[in-house]
C-alpha cells in the first residue's frame, strides 16, 4: 500500500506511546503519527503518578522515546484538545484518531463532611508530589498529626508511603522540590489505611506491600485478628487465592509479628472499616468509621456490610484513594458511570445513535477501559485499538485522504497563536531537569510550572 496514512493520537501517556509504536510497526502500512498532549512534558502517568521513589518503573520511558524517535513521529506538547484544537480540526488534518487521554478525575465517598478543608483526593497529593502543573500550587495541612487515606489499593499505598518516608529517603527521588520541603516539615506521627474489605481482598501488590517493611524512620501496625482467618476464608486462601493474595498474607503476617521499635512515625493497616463521616469546625478534625463483615453475595463472592459498630478517632488530613475517573471531551459520546468513552474494541461508537460505530475516532488506555491496570496492560489495549482501526480502514475500503483542507496542523496551530512543545523541546527540558539532578545526587529536579519550562525551551534554543 503507497498511501500514507496521517495518525493523530491524544494524550503522550502509556496507552498514546504503545498505539503509536505498534502504527509502526506495520510493513505493510506507510503511517505518519502527530502526537498531542496538554502538559509541555510527554508521559501522561509515568511522569505524574508513578511514585518519586519508584525509578525502576519509570524507566519505560526510554521505550516511548524510542518511539518518539521514529521519522515519522511528531509530538505537539502543550496543546490541549479541546483548548486550542478541536474534533473538528484533527478530522480535518487527519485521517484517524486515538484519544488516550487517561482517567484524570476522581471518585467520591459520597459521605458529610468530605469537602471539608484537610480533605483531599489522592489525585491532587500525588499530582502535587509528582509536580504536575496543575497542582503545584496546591497546599497540604501536614502540621496535622494523624491521617486517614480511605482505601487501600496501590496509589494509597503509594500516598502513604510517601507521608511515611524521611527526608532522607524522599531527597534521593525527583519528587517535587516544594513537597520535599513541605514534607520535611511534617508532623505526621500516625497514618492509617483504611480498607472497606478484608486482607484476602486487598487490592495491592506483595511488592508495594513488603516496601513498608523497609521504611526508615516509620513503623507498620496491623491488627493481628484480622489475619487469623475464619474457616471459609482459609479455604479460599487455599484454593481460589492468586498468588499475590498468598504474597500479601504471608507479608502482612510478616508484619503483625514485627515488634514496633518506637519510629517517628506509624503506618496502620485498617481492614474491614468505612468511614462514614468526617466532620470538624472549617476543617477535618474527625472522622467516623464503621466496622464490615464480609458476606456472601448470590454469586458467591464475599462483599463488605457495615455492623453497628462504630469508632471515632481524631484526624488532621483525609485522602481518599478510591479510584480514579474519565473526563468527557467535547464532540464525544461519554459513558458518565464508568467515566470512559463507549467504544468496541477501542473503535468509538455512539450509544443515542443506534451505537453507530465511528470510522475514524479509536480510543486507547484508561479512557478506553476504565483506570484499572498496570503500565504494561495498556500495550496489548492499544494493540488492539491499532488493528481494529486499520482493519476497519480495509473493510470500509477507505482512503487515506491526499487533498487536506489544511496543508499541515502547523499552520493551524500558529494562526491560533499555540506556543507548542516538540520532542526536540522536550529533551532539552529533560536535559535540563535531569543536569541539575545530578548535582544534587538525585535522577532529576523537576521543572514544575509551565512559565519556568516554556523559559527554559526558549533559554535553551537560543
Ligand atoms: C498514582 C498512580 C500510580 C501508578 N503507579 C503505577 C506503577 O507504579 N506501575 C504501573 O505499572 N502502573 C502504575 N499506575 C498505572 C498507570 O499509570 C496507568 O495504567 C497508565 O498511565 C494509563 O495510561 P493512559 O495512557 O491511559 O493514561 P495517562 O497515563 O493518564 O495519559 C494520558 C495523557 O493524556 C493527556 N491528556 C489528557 N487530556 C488531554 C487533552 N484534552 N488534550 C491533550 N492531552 C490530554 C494527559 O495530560 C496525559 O499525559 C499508576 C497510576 C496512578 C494513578
Amino acid at each position: 500500500m503507497n498511501e500514507c496514512w496521517k495518525i493523530a493520537v491524544i494524550g503522550s501517556g502509556p496507552a498514546g506511546f504503545y498505539a503509536a509504536g505498534e502504527l509502526f510497526r506495520q510493513k505493510s502500512w506507510e503511517i505518519k503519527v502527530d502526537m498531542f498532549e496538554r502538559l509541555p512534558t510527554p508521559f501522561g502517568l509515568v511522569r505524574g503518578g508513578v511514585a518519586p521513589d519508584h525509578q525502576k518503573i519509570k524507566s519505560v520511558q526510554k521505550i516511548y522515546t524510542r518511539i518518539a524517535e521514529n521519522e515519522n513521529f511528531r509530538f505537539f506538547g502543550n496543546v490541549e484538545i479541546g483548548r486550542d484544537i478541536f474534533q473538528a480540526d484533527l478530522l480535518e488534518h487527519y485521517d484517524a484518531v486515538i484519544y488516550s487521554v487517561g482517567s484524570p478525575a476522581d471518585r467520591e465517598l459520597g459521605i458529610p463532611g468530605e469537602d471539608l478543608s484537610g480533605s483531599h483526593s489522592a489525585t491532587e497529593f500525588v499530582a502535587w508530589y509528582n509536580g504536575h502543573p496543575d497542582f503545584c500550587d496546591y497546599k497540604f495541612d501536614l502540621s496535622a498529626r494523624n491521617a486517614f487515606v480511605i482505601g487501600i489499593g496501590n496509589v494509597a499505598l503509594d500516598v502513604a508511603r510517601i507521608l511515611a518516608k524521611t527526608h532522607e529517603e524522599l531527597a534521593k527521588t525527583d519528587i517535587a522540590d516544594y513537597a520535599l520541603e513541605a514534607l520535611r516539615a511534617s508532623q505526621l506521627e500516625d497514618i492509617w489505611l483504611v480498607g472497606r474489605r478484608g486482607p484476602l481482598q486487598a487490592a495491592f501488590s506483595p511488592a508495594e506491600l513488603r516496601e513498608f517493611m523497609e521504611l526508615a524512620d516509620a513503623d507498620v501496625l496491623v491488627e493481628k485478628n484480622l489475619l487469623e482467618l475464619d474457616a471459609e476464608s482459609q479455604q479460599i486462601l487455599e484454593t481460589d487465592a492468586s498468588n499475590d493474595t498468598k504474597k500479601n498474607i504471608e507479608i502482612l503476617k510478616q508484619i503483625s509479628k514485627k515488634d514496633v521499635s518506637g519510629k517517628k512515625r506509624r503506618v496502620h493497616f485498617l481492614f474491614l472499616t468505612s468511614p462514614v463521616e468526617i466532620s470538624g469546625n472549617e476543617k477535618v478534625e474527625k472522622i467516623s468509621m464503621v466496622r464490615n463483615q464480609l458476606v456472601k453475595r448470590k454469586d458467591g463472592s464475599l462483599a463488605p456490610q457495615a455492623t453497628a459498630e462504630i469508632s471515632e478517632a481524631a484526624a488532621g488530613l483525609v485522602f481518599r484513594s478510591i479510584g480514579y475517573h474519565g473526563k468527557a471531551l467535547p464532540d464525544l459520546p461519554f459513558d458518565q458511570k464508568s467515566g470512559t468513552i463507549p467504544n468496541e474494541c477501542g473503535q468509538v461508537k455512539d450509544p443515542g445513535n443506534g451505537n453507530v460505530l465511528r470510522k475514524r475516532e479509536y480510543v486507547a488506555g484508561w479512557i478506553k477501559r476504565g483506570p484499572v491496570g498496570v503500565i504494561g496492560t495498556n500495550k496489548q489495549d492499544a494493540v488492539e485499538t491499532v488493528h481494529r482501526m486499520l482493519e476497519t480502514f480495509l473493510n470500509e475500503k477507505l482512503e487515506a485522504r491526499k487533498n487536506y483542507a489544511n496543508p499541515d496542523i502547523v499552520s493551524l496551530l500558529e494562526k491560533r497563536k499555540v506556543e507548542y512543545v516538540s520532542f526536540a523541546d522536550w529533551k532539552l527540558l529533560d536535559a535540563h531537569e535531569t543536569d541539575v539532578g545530578q548535582k544534587h545526587g538525585r535522577p532529576r529536579v523537576k521543572l514544575t510550572s509551565l512559565a519556568e519550562m516554556l523559559s527554559v525551551i526558549h533559554q535553551e534554543n537560543n
